[in-house]
C-alpha cells in the first residue's frame, strides 16, 4: 500500500512516524512546497532573534527518513485526482497512490484591506515568510501589526529585538479578550506595553498605503489615523489551506476538509488531519478547527491506525495550549472560557507585581475542578489533567497544589496564597498541604509520564 502524505508539518511527519511504526511494509511518501525537511514552526521567531539556528528547527538527524523509509519530495500539488488517485503536482509530474492524507496546514489571513499585496506586507506562519522579514529587514525603521493573537505578539517580539518601532493594533478592548479571562488579557496588554510596544486597543486597519515605491509606507486605521510604517505584518488569524483542493471531486471543504471521527474526508481513502481539517461534529466545548501543534500531533497518530484497519476514533483529550507573550508564560488546561460560563466559578489569584498568576475553575455546583489557567508560573500537564479527568474536588486540588508546580528550584511559590485566596473567597479554613514535589507528582501520576492518547482495541487485548 502506497500512502502519500501532502504536508511535512507536524501532523504530516507524525502519521508518517506512526505509519512506519505500526507497519514494515507500507510505502510512505510525504510531499511538501515548503521545506525539505519537516521544522518546528512554533520556534520560528527565535531564528530572527539569533537564539537559533535554521538547522536547529530540525529535530530529526537527515538520516531518519531513509532509516524509516520515509521518501521525501519537494513538490507543490496543484490538484488531486480523486477518481485516479493521483496527484499532479506543479512540474508536471503525477504521483499514484492508495491512501492519501492532507496534512497541508494553514496560511495567514487577508481581509481585503486596500494595500495587502504590497511589497513590506507579509504574515509570518511560513520558512519563506520567515525570509521575505529577513530580506526587508534592513529598510524597516518601524512597524505596525495588525491583530493580537499568539502569531502577533511574536512577530512584534521579534521586530523589537532587532531596535525597530513596533505598533500592534488590535481590535478588542485588550489583548485576545475573546480567549483570555479580563484579568489576563490586561495583564498582558500591560505586559506588551511595558516593553516599550506600542500596543493600540480598540484599532483596526482600514488601508496599507504605498510609499510611491510598490511597498508599504503607512498604514490608516479605521479611525483616520495614519501611522508611518515600512513593514505590516498581518496576523489576523490564519485559515486552512484548501484552495488547490477546489476541483477535487467528490471532497467537501467548509472553511477547512470535512472530516469523520476516523479523521476521513467524503472521499474514500482521502484523511485530513492538522490545521487543515474541520471535524463535522467537535466534542461538546471544542471547535471543529483547533490550529494548534498538539491537536495536529494527535490526529497524526490516529489517522495512521485508520489507515491500517485498526479503527481508532479522534479524542483530543482535555483542552491545552501553551504560549509565550513575550516575558509571560501561558499555560491552559481544561475549560477556561474568555468570559466564563453559568455554573463556573473560579478561584483568580495575581501576585501584586501584576506578571504571575493561577485561576482555577471550577463547578460551583459540586466542587468538581475544571481548568487551570497559568501566567508566569508552570504547572505539570499531566497533573492537571488528571485532576480535571478525575472530576477531583476543588479542595483537594488546593491542598495538593505543589505538586503541579514545576517551576525550576528556588523560584518561591504561591500555592499557599492561591489557597489563602479561596478561604478569603468562600470563607473556608484550607491549609496547603503539598509543596512542590517531583516525586510526589510522580507517585500521583502512578509513575507513569503520560497517559497513550489512542489505543486501538487491538493493544487492549
Ligand atoms: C509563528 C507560529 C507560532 C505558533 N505557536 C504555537 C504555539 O505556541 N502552540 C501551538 O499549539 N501552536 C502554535 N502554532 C500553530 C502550530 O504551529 C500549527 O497548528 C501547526 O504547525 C500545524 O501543523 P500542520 O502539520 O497541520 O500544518 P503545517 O505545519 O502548516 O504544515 C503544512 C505543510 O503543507 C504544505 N502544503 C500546503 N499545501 C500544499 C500543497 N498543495 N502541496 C505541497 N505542500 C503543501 C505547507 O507548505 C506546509 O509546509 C504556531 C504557529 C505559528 C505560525
Amino acid at each position: 500500500m502506497h500512502v502519500a502524505i501532502i504536508g511535512n508539518g507536524i501532523a504530516g511527519v507524525t502519521a508518517a512516524r506512526w505509519l512506519r511504526k505500526l507497519s514494515d511494509t507500507v510505502r510512505i511518501t510525504m510531499i511538501s512546497a515548503e521545506s525539505d525537511f519537516f521544522f518546528s514552526r512554533t520556534a520560528l521567531m527565535y531564528v530572527y532573534m539569533g537564539h537559533q539556528r535554521w538547522e536547529d528547527l530540525m529535530p530529526y538527524e537527515p538520516f531518519f527518513w531513509k532509516k524509516n523509509r520515509i521518501d521525501l519530495l519537494r513538490q507543490y500539488v496543484e490538484r488531486v485526482d480523486t477518481g485516479g488517485k493521483v496527484l499532479h503536482c506543479g512540474d508536471g509530474s503525477t504521483l499514484q497512490y492508495d491512501k492519501l492524507i492532507l496534512a497541508t496546514g494553514s496560511s495567514w489571513n487577508k481581509f481585503g484591506w486596500p494595500g495587502q499585496d504590497l511589497r513590506r506586507v507579509g504574515g509570518m506562519v511560513s520558512a519563506q515568510d520567515l525570509n521575505l522579514l529577513e530580506e526587508i529587514t534592513p529598510e524597516v525603521r518601524s512597524a505596525v501589526i495588525v491583530g493580537g493573537g499568539l502569531i502577533g505578539v511574536e512577530l512584534a517580539e521579534m521586530l523589537h529585538s532587532r531596535h525597530i518601532h513596533v505598533t500592534l493594533l488590535v481590535r478588542d478592548r485588550s489583548y485576545w479578550s475573546g480567549t483570555l479571562p479580563p484579568e489576563e488579557s490586561e495583564m498582558v496588554s500591560r505586559h506588551i506595553l511595558s516593553q516599550g510596544i506600542d500596543l493600540r486597543h480598540d484599532t483596526e486597519l482600514g488601508e496599507i498605503v504605498d510609499d510611491g515605491a510598490g511597498a508599504a509606507g503607512a498604514v490608516i486605521t479605521k479611525s483616520g489615523e495614519r501611522i508611518e510604517c515600512q513593514y505590516v505584518g498581518l496576523t489576523a488569524g490564519v485559515h486552512p489551506n484548501i484552495d488547490f483542493l477546489s476541483n477535487a471531486d467528490g471532497l467537501e471543504t467548509k472553511k477547512g476538509i470535512l472530516i469523520d471521527n476516523y479523521l476521513e474526508t467524503s472521499v474514500p481513502d482521502v484523511y485530513a488531519i492538522g490545521d487543515c481539517a474541520q471535524v463535522r461534529e467537535p466534542r461538546p466545548g471544542r471547535t471543529p478547527i483547533e490550529a494548534v501543534w498538539y491537536t495536529g500531533r494527535i490526529m497524526g497518530e490516529t489517522v495512521a491506525y485508520n489507515i491500517l484497519g485498526r479503527p481508532v476514533a479522534y479524542d483530543p483529550g482535555i483542552w491545552f495550549n501553551s504560549a509565550k507573550f513575550i516575558d509571560i508564560e501561558y499555560q491552559v488546561y481544561g475549560e477556561v472560557p474568555a468570559d466564563g460560563r453559568k455554573g463556573m466559578s473560579t478561584i483568580y489569584w495575581e501576585h501584586p507585581g501584576g506578571e504571575k498568576s493561577v485561576r482555577i475553575n471550577y463547578d460551583g455546583a459540586s466542587g468538581r475542578v475544571l481548568g487551570f489557567n497559568l501566567m508566569g508560573i508552570r504547572y505539570r500537564h499531566e497533573v492537571c489533567e488528571k485532576w480535571i479527568a478525575d472530576g477531583t474536588h476543588v479542595e483537594e486540588v488546593l491542598q495538593k497544589m505543589g505538586m503541579a508546580n514545576f517551576d525550576p528550584e528556588f523560584y518561591k511559590q504561591y500555592e499557599a496564597e492561591v489557597v489563602a485566596r479561596y478561604n478569603r473567597q468562600t470563607g473556608s479554613n484550607l491549609q496547603l498541604r503539598q509543596q512542590r514535589s517531583l516525586s510526589a507528582a510522580l507517585r500521583f501520576l502512578g509513575f507513569k509520564s503520560r497517559t497513550p492518547r489512542t489505543t486501538s482495541p487491538q493493544d487492549a487485548q
